[in-house]
């Protein structure tokens, strides 16, 4: 569905991600690993159309999509849930909803059954959808961030840091919402810090550093990768 190739950004002189080629079936759920600083968020932004890449193609189904603009990417089928949620704190989470719709110019009553879907997986945030985001807790906050990404319908859903600052518990919350949606059809593709977690819950895997893949499989082939253990999942 997605596919990568030769992908290379720039942030002013600064290059952050040098030559990326990746790919993304239909129905898969594939993982983006690595440090801090090691090009993940900006490859996602790259698909999303927030960063212009200096190089390189992005292709959906065959044809290129690469410089299109955030609104044009979510009227082709994607949706982002950024790093540290950034939902809007001053606005509902009605309102926040809302916005994950607005490219598509969605008539009210598909809006509204969108909601409805959303509520029913989470239903947190049915309780307090006339709230001010803000004053949602983080594993709201996130959950938001994946209902206002999800009320684009999107057939690729872009996680960011997904589980970033939430405790355990919350933690598994969020990824067996992941593997519902994974199961329910959405293709996937997952940035996370925490490895383990990752690779858990993905098909495929792609591990970045210094903005090159280093690594790329099966994500179970990883997982039990004595190497990558010591190098990145904090084990020997
Ligand atoms: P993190 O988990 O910390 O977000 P990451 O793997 O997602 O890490 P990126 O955020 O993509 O990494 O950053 C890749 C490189 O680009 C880093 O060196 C970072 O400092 C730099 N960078 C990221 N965003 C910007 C920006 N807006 N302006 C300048 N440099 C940036």
């Amino acid at each position: 569905m997605l596919t990568i190739k030769n992908l290379t950004a720039h942030y002013g002189a600064a290059q952050a991600l040098f030559g990326i080629d990746m790919e993304v079936g239909a129905g898969q759920t594939v993982a983006l690993v690595g440090a801090n600083g090691a090009g993940k968020s900006t490859l996602l932004k790259c698909v999303m159309g927030l960063v212009r890449p200096t190089g390189g193609e992005i292709l959906l189904d065959g044809k290129t999509v690469t410089g299109s603009s955030p609104a044009r990417m979510v009227r082709h089928g994607l949706a982002l849930s950024p790093e540290g949620r950034e939902v809007f704190a001053q606005l509902s989470v009605l309102e926040n909803l809302q916005l994950g719709a607005i490219p598509l110019s969605l008539a009210k009553a598909e809006e509204t059954r969108r909601m409805e879907e959303i509520f029913a997986r989470f239903p947190k945030l049915k309780e307090r959808r006339q709230q001010l985001a803000g004053t949602l807790s983080g594993g709201e906050q996130q959950m938001l961030a994946m209902g206002r990404a999800l009320m684009a319908a999107p057939r690729l859903l872009l996680l960011d840091e997904p589980s970033l600052g939430l405790a355990p518990l919350i933690t598994d919350e969020i990824f067996s919402i992941i593997h519902q949606l994974a199961r329910a059809g959405t293709t996937i593709l997952i940035v996370e810090q925490n490895a383990a977690r990752a690779l858990s819950a993905s098909d495929t895997a792609y591990l970045l550093a210094g903005g090159n893949i280093v690594e790329q499989g099966n994500s179970r082939d990883l997982l039990l990768d004595p190497s990558l253990r010591a190098a990145f999942l904090g084990a020997a």
